[in-house]
């Protein structure tokens, strides 16, 4: 019975339970939306039905847009979220992979951060320490960053590779950061761009089956997911963070995907530097074993735990030093420069960026236009810098999209011109914004002052962002 004050919107409740044996009528996709809209599990059949009239084309765009917003409000699970992984990954080509290297492969994703630029890091430090990595990766979601969103920033990248092409990069560089495409899991592709304009992102089955059905059809021997947590993160809250690290768990053990999920903080952005092109060039700081410490630390820590996973380390820490060993002596920063000539970039621009100095890089990649500096309102302690409306910002400045398939301004972006934990005097330059537009407005500026959390606190050091690690209940190495 409808709870009062309510109006029941259908009359055939009991017609859509589940019959004993599992299954029902087929059902169109109004149908099916309004199963999933009612709370109804759905069986696997109805959720391959929705993915193919997705892949098909028969679904509409408004139909996709509610089958998504009625699987955010009612969720899916495990068996569900399960199902919708499988049908995602089976809407394009499994890859395979030579017998030899199935302990070599593996992959790392994130649920996505402000300034995250560990897989443009990571991919070729794990190629240096002897792995294979085919990583299939995503845009921008939300307000926060994609890795090929980046990765397109250096011209000439392509990320579009056949499975032939990525057999050929994995023998010739050991890595390739691609998109999924026609071939690859083409139903991720068009749910994703249309969560990214939905306000369907938070969502625990969406991501997890998103992320995992790019991931099955990788033949990985272990994957790492980053899960994060805080104020800009797609789960600020780390209970529910938790959550989605022990679904992408389960559901990948029940599709035979060895997969841990770091817990890890995002409340101040990663590194120093947040839009496309000034994060390709934080990155290939870290690669050339320098940069940021919070993010070589995660970069380190989430290489050493996949080494381990895979049975190719014999504790994290080992692997984590393996990791800073290849960026330390340059071996990472050379698979980099080999991936970009693999995957488009002239020849001459990748050994120029990969052997630059920064003020070099900064010619080579595209930039905004104009640079605003704003400076510190008194003196304090920097307690957080808040990397939400910093965000927010940037993606009204043209660093985000808020239509699919909409032009990104690749040179926009933020530096932080100081850290966490450091002491600043009234008036010292703290962030300067790099702009293609008109200058930052009154609200922006405010928006983006009050980023800067300042305290009365001791100077300190900030803390790893890397706070916890879930791991599949049956144990974990090969
Ligand atoms: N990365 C993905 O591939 N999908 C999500 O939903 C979030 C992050």
């Amino acid at each position: 019975m409808a709870a009062p004050g309510t109006v029941p919107t259908h009359t055939s409740a009991t017609s859509d339970a589940l019959p004993e044996g599992g299954s029902r009528e087929p059902k169109q996709l109004p149908d099916l939306i309004r199963l999933k809209r009612d709370g109804s599990h759905l069986t696997e059949a109805e959720i391959r039905s929705f993915v193919h009239a997705v892949v098909d084309g028969s679904a509409q765009d408004v139909q996709i847009g509610a089958m998504l917003m009625a699987i955010q409000l009612q969720g899916m699970d495990l068996e569900e979220t399960s199902a919708l992984t499988r049908a995602l990954a089976e809407s394009g080509q499994q890859l395979e992979w030579p017998k030899a290297w199935h302990q070599q492969l593996v992959d790392k994703h994130s649920t996505g951060g402000v300034g995250d630029k560990v897989s443009l890091v990571l991919a070729p430090a794990l190629a240096a320490c002897g792995c294979k990595v085919p990583m299939i990766s995503g845009r921008g979601l939300g307000h926060t960053g994609g890795t090929l969103d980046k990765l397109e920033s250096i011209p000439g990248f392509n990320v579009i590779q056949s499975p032939e092409q990525m057999l050929l990069l994995l023998e010739q560089v050991g890595c390739c950061i691609v998109s999924q495409s026609e071939k690859l899991v083409p139903a991720d592709g068009i749910l994703y761009a249309a969560r990214d304009v939905t306000a369907t992102v938070d969502s625990v089955p969406l991501i997890t089956a998103s992320i995992l059905s790019k991931k099955a059809v990788e033949g990985l021997s272990a994957l790492v997911v980053d899960v994060k947590f805080g104020g800009a993160a797609v789960f600020p809250d780390q209970e529910q963070a938790r959550e989605l690290a022990r679904t992408l768990v389960g559901v990948g053990e029940g599709l035979g995907l060895r997969v841990a999920a770091a817990l890890t903080a995002m409340d101040n952005p990663l590194g120093r530097s947040v839009g496309h092109t000034l994060e390709v060039e934080e990155a290939l700081l870290c690669l050339d074993g320098a940069g940021p410490p919070d993010l070589r630390d995660l970069v380190t820590r989430l290489g050493g735990v996949l080494l381990w996973l895979s049975g190719q380390a014999e504790t994290q820490d080992q692997g984590a030093t393996r990791v800073a060993a290849a960026l330390d002596d340059r071996s990472a920063l050379g698979r980099f420069e080999r991936m970009l000539m693999a995957q488009g970039v002239n020849p001459g621009l990748a050994r120029a960026l990969c052997s630059g100095s920064p003020t070099q890089r900064r010619q080579l990649l595209p930039r905004a236009r104009k640079q605003e500096e704003l400076r510190a309102p008194s003196d304090g302690t920097v307690e957080r810098i808040l990397a939400l409306p910093l965000a927010l910002v940037l993606h009204e400045l043209g660093a985000g999209r808020s239509r699919a398939g909409q032009q990104l301004k690749l040179g926009v972006g933020a530096e932080l011109l100081v850290d966490v934990g450091q002491r600043l005097c009234r008036g010292t330059p703290w962030l300067r914004v790099h702009l293609d537009g008109p200058a930052l407005s009154c609200p922006q500026r405010r928006a983006l002052q009050g980023a800067l959390v300042l305290s009365d606190l001791e100077p300190f050091t900030a803390p790893s962002p890397f706070t916890e690690l879930v791991l599949p209940l049956m144990s974990v190495q090969p």
